[in-house]
């Protein structure tokens, strides 16, 4: 998505660590005009697969994914974080290594609101490792629901999530793909 990539690079800051901070549209303060253009190109992506329901894990894939659901016209289920391991059973739940935190949650979406009936597409900000999206399909297996794509805004190529999904024949479909970046240069994959 053209213009994605040349909001990144006007609005992008590669602080290091490998590190990418949209803080000025996506994970802190949000371009709503803008996240709703990304909405648009999901849903194009995504036309053909009739989903039931749109699962992100909380927080920072909410906004994508809560504006792309306008299109898709489906109820958005975020997964809830929590460190407690105490968790009651009408949950399903996995366990996250959370990149940006360096550290193991918990994440839990209650059984009320995921059915073998739903055809699930999962929206998230960032896809670096796959941790979060793996963690996210292990719930939707759970619930014998069926995943049928991942939508990502921005995908860090050189991590190793894209492959590990792509190769469990996920149709996972980043609207930007890193190839590498450093400190003030980014350059994407065609
Ligand atoms: P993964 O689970 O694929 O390793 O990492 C994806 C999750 O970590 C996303 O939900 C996102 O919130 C966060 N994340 C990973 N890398 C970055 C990054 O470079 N920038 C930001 N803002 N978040 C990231």
């Amino acid at each position: 998505m053209q213009t994605l990539k040349e909001k990144i690079l006007q609005e992008g800051i590669v602080p290091g660590n490998n590190m990418l901070k949209v803080d000025n549209f996506l994970n802190h303060q949000l371009d709503v005009g803008f996240i709703n253009e990304i909405g648009r190109e999901f849903a194009r992506r995504f036309q053909e697969q009739q989903i039931s329901k749109i699962l992100t894990i909380e927080a920072s894939g909410i906004a994508v994914a809560a504006i792309s659901a306008q299109y898709f016209k489906v109820p958005v289920v975020f997964a809830k974080k929590t460190e407690s391991k105490n968790l009651d059973d009408d949950v399903y739940k996995s366990e996250v290594f959370s990149f940006t935190k360096d550290k193991t949650y918990s994440v839990m979406v209650s059984k009320k609101y995921l059915s073998s009936e739903d055809r699930i597409l999962i929206i998230d900000d960032f896809l670096a490792n796959g941790r979060a999206a793996l963690g996210l399909k292990d719930i939707v297996e759970q619930a014998g629901a069926q995943l049928v794509g991942i939508g990502i805004v921005i995908e860090k190529g050189f991590q190793s999530g894209g492959k590990i999904l792509r190769e469990a024949g996920i149709q996972v479909e980043s609207l930007a793909i890193i190839k590498r970046m450093s400190p003030g240069h980014i350059v994407f994959q065609d």
